[in-house]
């Protein structure tokens, strides 16, 4: 299927590695340009290198720590430096630890919705304005299953997923007739460090062996593995496509069959 994205710019956040990675790959293949986001400057720019010289596509690197304002108006404004404009922007961040309510301080909370919420609130104000002039533009978040069904533990992910989701629910509605689509993809158990930490967390807390908790969650998968982050970053690539132009305001899960509800 012809996607339509060759020559459009897009932004992905967090993408030095798992999802956000597997993502800009996907991308860089369909002829995209590409603005890559995440702390650690060496490793940013190693993904960039060899994305630049696999893909032959325009890649920059801004070193950009998501739950700081300052430092993603800077992100925005190098960006547009550079390329002139944002056709796509991918919302992503690092997951916020595993703990019950009780075990989490305000200010986890704090950090939490910076990096979760507030970060998507901001790259969006400062990338929507271009959008809504070209009348062309694809925003699409990566939230979490936890979005649509709780996960124990993950308290902070079940509250601020549910916060992204009413803010792109709304803002959809809000920008549809400028040409702009606002959706959300929901990973289920996927193959990153993310879930290799979390496997690390359970065991430690439950005396087992990470192993087991890994079977654990393949046992509720009705595909009996996990899902790898370029079978994610498929549907992403769709999503934010010339061809999901009728598609906005939707959350769509890639998850094996985790989810149980019926639609
Ligand atoms: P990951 O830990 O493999 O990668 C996270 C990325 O975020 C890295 O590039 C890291 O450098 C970057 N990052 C972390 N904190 C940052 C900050 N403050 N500023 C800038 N960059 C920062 O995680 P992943 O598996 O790719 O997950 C991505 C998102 O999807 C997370 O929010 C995670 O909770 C969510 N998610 C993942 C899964 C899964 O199974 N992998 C499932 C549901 C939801």
């Amino acid at each position: 299927m012809e996607l339509g994205l060759r020559g459009k710019v897009a932004l992905v956040a967090a993408a030095s590695r798992g999802l956000g990675r597997a993502v800009a790959e996907e991308l860089a293949s369909e002829g995209v340009s590409l603005i890559l986001c995440a702390r650690t400057e060496n490793l940013l720019e190693d993904v960039c290198c060899e994305i630049r010289e696999r893909k032959d596509v325009s890649v920059l690197g801004v070193p950009t720590d998501l739950s700081k304002t300052e430092d993603i108006e800077r992100l925005i404004s190098e960006a547009l430096k550079h390329f002139g404009q944002i056709d796509i922007l991918v919302t992503n961040a690092g997951g916020p630890p595993a703990a019950t309510f009780e075990n989490l301080s305000r200010d986890d909370w704090m950090q939490a919705t910076a990096l979760l919420l507030d970060s998507v609130l901001d790259l969006t104000r400062l990338v929507l304005p271009g959008m809504k002039e070209r009348r062309w533009g694809r925003i699409l978040n990566i939230t979490s299953i936890a979005a649509k069904q709780s996960v124990e533990n993950l308290i902070l992910s079940n509250s601020l997923r549910a916060a992204v989701t009413g803010f792109a629910k709304t803002l959809a509605d809000e920008v549809a007739a400028f040409g702009v689509t606002v959706n959300n993809i929901m990973p289920g158990y996927t193959r990153t460090e993310r879930v290799e930490q979390l496997a690390l967390t359970i065991a430690a807390k439950e005396g087992i062996e990470p192993a087991e908790a890994l079977t654990r969650w393949t046992a509720e998968i009705p595909m009996r593995r996990l899902g790898e982050p370029s079978e994610f970053a498929a549907l992403a690539a769709f999503l934010v496509s010339e061809r999901a132009g009728y598609i906005t305001g939707s959350s769509v899960a890639a998850d094996g069959g985790w989810l149980r509800s019926l639609v």
